[in-house]
């Protein structure tokens, strides 16, 4: 299967549509494939079912952390150091390819995600947006 009916990511992340335009790609190579040779088209299917597995793995990690304090503070403060501000977009725009040039920055923003985590839980590491209190209504406009 391809596109939503393999799976539905939530809208707000926007992966949807190349999502589904690059799985309706591969798709139909495979179907294209196996009109010729179906044993070479059933390895297309797989390769395609392994493809889309994996992709949907690598947005699920960061849909399941999205609320994290850690994983907000990242958002806050993007940077684009090791091309992981790149990455996290070529993600979240729905690119399924796995490509070397799009794992390398994604595997370097769950680094510093996992020591920043650790950092986190024993209470070092820098401060997060959410351990500050909020200013309150209108401070900004008494300064
Ligand atoms: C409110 C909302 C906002 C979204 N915003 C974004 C966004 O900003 N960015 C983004 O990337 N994605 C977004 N998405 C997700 C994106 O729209 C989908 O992921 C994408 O359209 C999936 O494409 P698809 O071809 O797999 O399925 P669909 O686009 O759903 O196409 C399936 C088609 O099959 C037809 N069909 C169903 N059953 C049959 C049948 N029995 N016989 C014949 N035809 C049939 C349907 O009518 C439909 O036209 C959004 C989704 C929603 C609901």
């Amino acid at each position: 299967m391809i596109g939503d009916a393999y799976g539905f990511v939530d809208p707000m992340f926007s992966t949807g549509v190349l999502m589904a335009m690059t799985s309706g790609e591969l798709g139909a190579a495979a179907a294209d494939a196996w009109l010729d040779d179906p044993a070479r088209g059933r390895r297309l299917a797989a390769r395609t079912n392994r493809e889309l597995a994996r992709s949907m793995e690598r947005i699920s990690w960061l849909i399941y952390r999205v609320n994290d304090p850690v994983m907000r503070s990242l958002f806050m403060a993007p940077r684009n150091t090791l091309w992981m501000r790149d990455g996290i977009i070529n993600m979240l725009a729905g690119n399924l390819y796995g490509e070397l040039r799009a794992i390398v920055p994604v595997l370097a923003f769950k680094t510093v995600y996992q020591v920043l985590s650790a950092l986190h839980r024993m209470g070092l590491g820098p401060a997060m947006p959410e351990a500050m209190p909020a200013a309150p209504l209108g401070a900004a406009a008494a300064e």
